[in-house]
């Protein structure tokens, strides 16, 4: 486990890593893509960086594992590893079978597009932290919320995360931590500073398109998102509309715990002696 502590020294406050520290990198918009890079480059200078990332986008995964078939880990030109499986495949793989030590951190992303409100369940960025987090280890999922189909400032996402992360290694939070983030696709002195948020709500999603290929066939296509429904102050929508970055801390247990006493009554069933 690194070590690492902030030095301060009249007005600078340094961060002073004591020992290697080993970062865990995935994605789900595959190893090639331009916000990995960036992320890569970015927390490079904290420590050892090992990307293990999907070989092709599989934004949209969710939890899921590949249980049907071999995974295989294969090693690009600059040095990213990839495999034939799903964001979920690549930390747990990396973490139970490639690596012969637990990473201090993972983090994930920095995905192209926002993941919020309802869609951290379907995000594949979210899933990757979220493996890490259940074997765990501390984990952050990064997103940028471009709009313009291309993301032009990864590097603001890239500055954020490598604060993020001293600050995770410096300052342990002292309870196991999933972080989703979202930071606004505009240059770093633009951005208004970060706010600690609820995950927002979306309208249900526009209807799936379909379309009929060359030989007859109907098909469809997913249709887009929805509007968000709950963008009030407070939630992750909000903050990055009005040029935060979001940062909502996530848990695993889908409980709704209020309702357990009115299952119980709507079986009829007594909850006392539980
Ligand atoms: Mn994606």
């Amino acid at each position: 486990m690194a070590r690492a502590v902030w030095q301060n020294s009249g007005k600078i406050s340094r961060f002073i890593l004591e020992s290697v520290l080993r970062i865990l990198l995935s994605n789900d918009d595959g190893y090639f893509a331009p916000g990995l890079a960036a992320l890569a480059e970015a927390l490079a200078p904290l420590g050892q960086v090992t990307v293990v990332a999907p070989e092709r986008d599989r934004s949209g995964a969710s939890n899921s594992l590949t249980l049907d078939r071999p995974l295989r880990l294969r090693t690009a030109a600059n040095g990213f590893h990839f495999v034939n499986g799903t964001p979920t495949d690549c930390v747990h793989l990396a973490v139970t079978g490639m690596l012969d030590y637990l990473p201090d951190i993972v983090v994930s992303g920095i995905n192209l597009g926002s993941n919020m409100g309802d869609d951290t369940l379907y995000s594949g960025t979210v899933a990757a932290a979220t493996e890490g987090y259940l074997l765990g280890i501390p984990s952050i999922a990064f997103s940028l919320s471009s709009h313009k189909g291309k993301g032009q400032y990864f590097e603001t996402a890239g500055r954020l995360a490598r604060e993020l992360v001293e600050r995770t290694i410096a300052q342990p939070f002292g309870q196991p931590v999933l972080l989703n983030v979202n930071v606004p696709d505009i240059p770093w002195d633009q951005l208004k500073g970060s706010v600690v948020t609820r995950l927002g709500r979306r309208h249900k999603a526009e209807p799936a398109v379909k379309q009929t290929t060359p030989r007859g066939e109907t098909v469809y296509w997913v249709g887009a998102a929805g509007p968000a429904a709950d963008a009030s102050e407070g939630t992750d929508f909000h903050a990055v509309e009005h040029g935060f970055a979001s940062i909502t801390p996530l848990q695993i247990d889908l409980t709704h715990a209020a309702q357990i006493g009115a299952v119980n009554g709507w079986l009829g069933q007594d909850t006392a002696g539980l």
